[in-house]
């Protein structure tokens, strides 16, 4: 999978792209990520990349120009790619929605700032808007790294125990069991009996109603669907 980031701030993206899950994945090769200074497919001195908008009001609005040069200049290397703004009116990011992203070859991602982006962006480049949530941020940077951390984790091979998102919240609408770990008695809180027990059907079993029951009492949304 190869991911390509348009942002007028690139180097946010470092701390983010340069440790954990998404580093490995770069580093086993399993996913190539290139973060564009959307300044650099500026045309004139001061490599604007903002004008007022028509009608007046308030902010800025991001011109389309830089945007569509940075985008051709990306898919003129011969890779059909979805593009995706990162966008508070967007399709809310989910799971499922992740999961569906990780299957795409190749990602385009358009941070977006200020008012936001030129319409004709959205009109004439852009595949789909998704949004992190109902809150309006600065900028698209921080939703691009929650996009990418979601879907880079999903791709085939990034995780080490690939069990390990077939039981992960989320999955068949419900979230995930309870965890525990050493020592088996801390500050008089002791771990339940069953998961001493060695007795994988037993755990099973209460990892299932564990699941059911957390889901019921913090999600019953997700139980619903
Ligand atoms: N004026 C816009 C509106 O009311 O819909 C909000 C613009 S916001 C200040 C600037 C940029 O931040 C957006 O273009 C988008 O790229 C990004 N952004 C802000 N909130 C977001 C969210 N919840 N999800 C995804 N992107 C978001």
């Amino acid at each position: 999978m190869r991911i390509d980031i348009i942002t007028i701030f690139p180097k946010c993206f470092k701390p983010v792209l340069d440790e954990s899950i998404v580093k490995r994945a770069q580093e086993k090769g399993k996913v190539k990520i290139f973060v564009h200074d959307l300044r650099d497919y500026t045309l004139d001195k001061h490599r604007k990349v903002d004008d007022r908008p028509f009608g007046g009001g308030s902010g800025m609005v991001m011109n389309a120009e830089p945007i569509f040069r940075a985008v051709e200049a990306i898919k003129s290397r011969g890779h059909k790619a979805r593009v995706v703004l990162l966008c508070p009116q967007g399709e809310t990011l989910t799971q499922k929605s992740a999961k569906r992203l990780s299957k795409f070859k190749h990602l385009i991602l358009i941070c977006g700032h200020y008012e936001g982006i030129d319409e004709r962006v959205r009109q004439k480049l852009v595949d789909e808007e998704t949004s992190i949530g109902d809150y309006v941020l600065t900028g698209g940077e921080l939703p691009a790294m929650v996009l990418v951390d979601a879907v880079v984790r999903l791709v085939p091979g990034v995780l080490g125990d690939k069990n390990s998102l077939n039981f992960e919240s989320f999955e068949g609408n419900l979230l995930e069991y309870p965890h525990y770990t050493r020592p088996a008695n801390f500050k008089g809180m002791c771990v339940p009996q069953v998961l001493l027990s060695g007795d994988h059907k037993k755990i099973e079993l209460w990892r299932k109603e564990q699941a059911l029951k957390r889901t019921k009492k913090k999600r019953p949304d997700l139980l619903a669907k």
